[in-house]
């Protein structure tokens, strides 16, 4: 259950509405919503439900209770209606504007990721990506610096002005991680890892949570929804690609994920058109299928030299070509209304 407050609602009102839900026996939970406040309600609800919307209805300030059937509830659609935006410093996930997050797979040595963190910055990116603890199908493949990589990937963040996300992938390394990014990355392999959920869940910092290859829409929504509930309500969603029959490329993009993420949830939705597509040629195809869908965003793989990446190589984007992707979906921006930050104010 979710109660809308009025607009003009103010600060005493909300206090009293969470003390009602409080002593019902319900923990409140208050949105962060700019305009109007909504407040969600949760705990086991059996048969008082009915009598407890008409209390709560009542109260001063509240303009109307509506029930969530979804088994998630702070990541329904119905908890924040006007959709959530994530401020990481100027840059903002979620709204008019579409996000371009960029980097190597990879931190593989200081050289390479302030080449390309200066490469993606020019280019137009409003972020930087980068990995330093590398989830590998392979025990033999290249598994990341490590901490040496988080300090590099920090350097190259300080140098270009560009907010970071890298991957956490264990419990025990959030703080860490934590210390140098802006934004930390549930990786597709870790998306029900569930202790992992609720660790980053209890720490003040925007989460940018990839969907698992085999996982349903659904799942990737409760998988938030345990980010949520522990405190922090700003979760970006990934689509990168899922695992089906067809293997032209290396997953398949689940396009319609991005439509119904939009229609049952409020969280800001990111296409990775690199690990779906595996080669580079579909990269700019798939990206620009994911805006014209309604993503907010692209997390995009650019390296200099590809043939010499020490991970996936094959899908990265040369500068010119991640350049032209750029330029490619400003225009795209332009026809649906959006924009692209300017990659000089960042
Ligand atoms: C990555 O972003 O480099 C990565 C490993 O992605 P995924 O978890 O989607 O495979
Ligand atoms: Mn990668």
């Amino acid at each position: 259950m979710v109660i809308v407050m009025e607009r003009g609602a103010d600060a005493a009102q909300v206090r009293t509405v969470i003390e009602e839900i409080e002593r019902a026996g319900f923990r409140a939970f208050v949105n962060p919503g700019v305009e109007r406040k909504v407040i969600a309600l949760l705990g086991a609800m059996d048969v008082q439900k009915a009598q407890l919307a008409d209390h709560f209805a009542a109260l001063p300030g509240v303009e109307r209770v509506s029930r969530i059937s979804e088994p998630y509830k702070l990541v329904a659609r119905a908890s924040q209606p006007e959709g959530t935006r994530i401020q990481i410093g100027r840059v903002c996930i979620g709204g008019p504007a579409l996000t371009i997050i960029a980097g190597p797979c990879s931190a593989e040595d200081r050289e390479q990721a302030l080449e390309i963190a200066q490469i993606v910055k020019y280019a137009g990116a409003n972020m930087l990506r980068g990995g330093a603890f590398k989830p590998r199908t392979s025990p033999y493949s290249f598994q990341g610096l490590g901490e040496k990589g988080l300090e590099i990937l920090a350097q190259a963040k300080e140098e270009t002005g560009l907010p970071l996300v890298t991957e956490v992938m264990e419990v025990d390394e959030v703080e860490l991680v934590a210390k140098y990014a802006d934004m930390l990355q549930i990786g597709a392999r870790n998306m029900q890892n569930f202790r992992l959920l609720q660790r980053v869940g209890g720490i003040d910092m925007p989460v940018l949570l990839k969907r698992g290859p085999g996982c349903r829409v659904r799942d990737l929504l409760m998988a938030a929804e345990y980010i949520m509930v522990e405190g922090n309500h700003q979760i970006a969603l990934c689509e990168r690609g899922i695992t089906t029959f067809e293997d032209s490329t290396r997953y398949t993009l689940d396009i319609s994920a991005i439509p119904v993420i939009k229609r049952h949830s409020h969280l800001p939705v990111i296409i990775d058109p690199s690990h779906c597509a595996g080669e580079w040629r579909y990269v700019n195809p798939l990206a620009m299928a994911g805006v014209a869908a309604g993503a907010d965003g692209l997390l995009v793989e650019v390296h200099p030299d590809p043939a010499s990446a020490l991970s996936d190589g094959p899908q990265a984007l040369k500068p010119e070509r991640f350049r032209a992707l750029v330029a490619d979906v400003a225009r795209l921006a332009n026809v649906l209304g959006r924009t692209l930050s300017s990659p000089k104010e960042t």
